[in-house]
């Protein structure tokens, strides 16, 4: 195997800059060398917080974040270099991450810079983005241009050329295709899926859109109010979902082929406040199949027979 071998991230809490209390609880999860692991679930259920608090820009006040069996969540911002050189980020809007003052071969290095090789000189950098910019499908003389010349599908493609630079292990991506049109997403998907290959990758892959979860997981979690309610490989979850909650979001995914839809759990009404979490069950204010023990217990996720995990009572082993 690889050197890398898992990363599990137990549990964080966070003020976010709006001063909402966004928590994400107890939420475990695992991501062996080349795989791809999705979090989906609706706005707000902490899917981009459990990403943010793995790649370190939140803070977690509690658990583990380990990789390659190093914990890494008490360290230090710069005892976090080593580390930040295996695990990358992707945005949803790389236009926001690219200064644009700076070449596309400039930003391409810019985290080469920061690892401070002494002896790699300007030269070699340079030649080096201009190799990555071809890797990803742009030329040697798109290197010397500016962030605001390109397109959004382009610049995703320079976000992921710097990603590259370090020769990370693991890519978290929040919703890198989301703000791209559909043709362009599934271009953008592939090359990631090339680069899997190429570079022997894992990716942390967060995403509201079930086609595209579909497209490129092999795992998938489902997250709401911030719970882990199912993990799952992907044709588990697409044939043969179990939570309620899984349930209804693969019948109400419009871009879900009509097949793979369980058109049998409809949801209605808000998600609740995080900050007034329903007691017993998360999901229990909006699911038709609620039962009396739902409001007393909060149930856990546990292992299913197939080897996927369930949070519900209605999947409970024991009961
Ligand atoms: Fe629905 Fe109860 Fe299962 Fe929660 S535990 S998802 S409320 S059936
Ligand atoms: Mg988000």
């Amino acid at each position: 195997g690889g050197i890398f071998e898992r990363l599990r991230f137990a549990k964080g809490h966070l003020l976010a800059p709006q001063k909402i209390l966004r928590a994400v609880n107890g939420v475990s999860l695992s991501i062996a060398p080349g795989e791809v692991m999705a979090l989906v679930g609706e706005s707000g259920c902490g899917k981009s917080t459990v990403a943010k608090t793995i790649a370190r820009i939140y803070e977690p006040t509690s658990g583990e974040i380990r990789i390659d069996g190093e914990d890494v969540s008490h360290l230090a911002f710069k005892q976090m270099r080593p580390v930040r050189r295996k695990l990358q980020m992707i945005f949803q809007d790389p236009y926001a991450s690219l200064d644009p003052r700076q070449r596309v071969k400039d930003i391409v290095i810019e985290p080469r810079r920061a690892q401070a090789e002494k002896g790699l000189s300007r030269k070699a950098l340079e030649a080096e983005a201009v190799a990555l910019l071809a890797r990803v499908g742009l030329n040697a003389e798109q290197a010397n241009r500016y962030p605001h010349q390109f397109s959004g599908g382009q610049r995703q493609r320079i976000g992921i050329a710097r990603a590259l630079s370090v020769r990370p292990k693991l890519i978290i991506a929040d919703e890198p295709v989301s703000a791209l049109d559909v043709s362009i997403q599934a271009q953008i998907l592939n090359l990631m899926m090339d680069l899997r290959d190429e570079f022997g990758l894992s990716y942390l892959f967060v995403s509201h859109d079930l086609s595209v979860v579909h497209h490129i997981a092999d795992r998938i979690g489902v997250m709401y109010l911030g719970f882990m309610v199912e993990t799952a490989t992907r044709d588990q979850l697409f044939n043969q979902p179990k939570h309620p909650y899984t349930r209804a979001l693969l019948s109400a995914a419009p871009t879900v082929d009509r097949a793979l839809r369980k058109p049998e759990i409809e949801i209605a009404g808000e998600v609740p406040s995080a900050l007034r979490l329903p007691q017993g069950c998360c999901f229990r204010t909006r699911c038709p199949l609620a039962f009396d023990r739902c409001a007393a217990e909060r149930p856990a996720l546990l292992e299913q027979p197939d080897g996927s995990s369930v949070a519900c009572h209605l999947h409970n082993q024991a009961a």
